[in-house]
């Protein structure tokens, strides 16, 4: 998605060789009109596959996800990583070892809201070592849901996530795949979208 990597070129910052900071737009500071336009790419990505339930990670998921929700008009869940007061039992859980923050969360939803009758997408904003995704597939297979796919708004391609993912059977549609981060600059796979 052209005007996506535009945005990573000018408003990303390289930390290392394996982390990219997006906090102008995605991950602290979000842009509205390029969720907007994230989101409906998903949506004609996702057009034809009877979606019926979004699933998300919180907290930056949650802003292309409802995007696309908006779009695809369905509910959008958002996966919590504590324990709330409100959120208490009847969940299903998985773990996950977060890529940046190197600690593991148990992510939990509710189980009034996915059910074994649903279609779903996962969304997240990026794809790593695959940790995070592989906790909501785990989630949706305890659900007994349909998972229709994995819209990513920005691949690390250089990382393991997306092969095992892909290697798993499941469509993965990566909006920006970067194929290298190295001195302060992105480089990005090139491919027709
Ligand atoms: P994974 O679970 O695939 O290893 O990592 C995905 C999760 O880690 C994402 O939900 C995202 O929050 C975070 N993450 C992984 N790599 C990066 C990165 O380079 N930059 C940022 N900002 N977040 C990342």
């Amino acid at each position: 998605m052209e005007r996506l990597k535009q945005k990573i070129l000018a408003e990303g910052k390289v930390l290392s060789d394996s982390v990219l900071k997006v906090d102008a737009f995605l991950n602290h500071q979000i842009d509205p009109a390029l969720m907007a336009d994230i989101g409906k790419e998903f949506a004609d990505r996702f057009a034809d596959v009877g979606i019926t339930k979004i699933l998300t990670l919180e907290s930056s998921g949650i802003a292309p996800a409802v995007m696309a929700g908006l779009i695809l008009k369905t509910p959008v869940i958002f996966a919590r990583k504590r324990k709330s007061l409100t959120l208490t039992d009847h969940l299903y859980s998985a773990k996950v070892h977060s890529f940046t923050k190197q600690e593991t969360n148990e992510i939990s939803i509710s189980q009034s809201f996915i059910h074994q009758d649903d279609t779903v997408l996962i969304i997240d904003d990026f794809l790593a070592n695959g940790q995070a995704v592989f906790g909501l597939i785990d989630i949706l297979k305890q659900v007994g849901a349909n998972i229709a796919g994995i819209g990513i708004v920005i691949e690390k391609s250089f990382q393991d996530g997306g092969k095992m993912i892909r290697n798993a059977g499941y469509r993965v549609e990566s909006l920006a795949r970067i194929a290298h981060l190295s001195e302060g600059n992105v480089t990005f796979i090139e491919e027709e979208n």
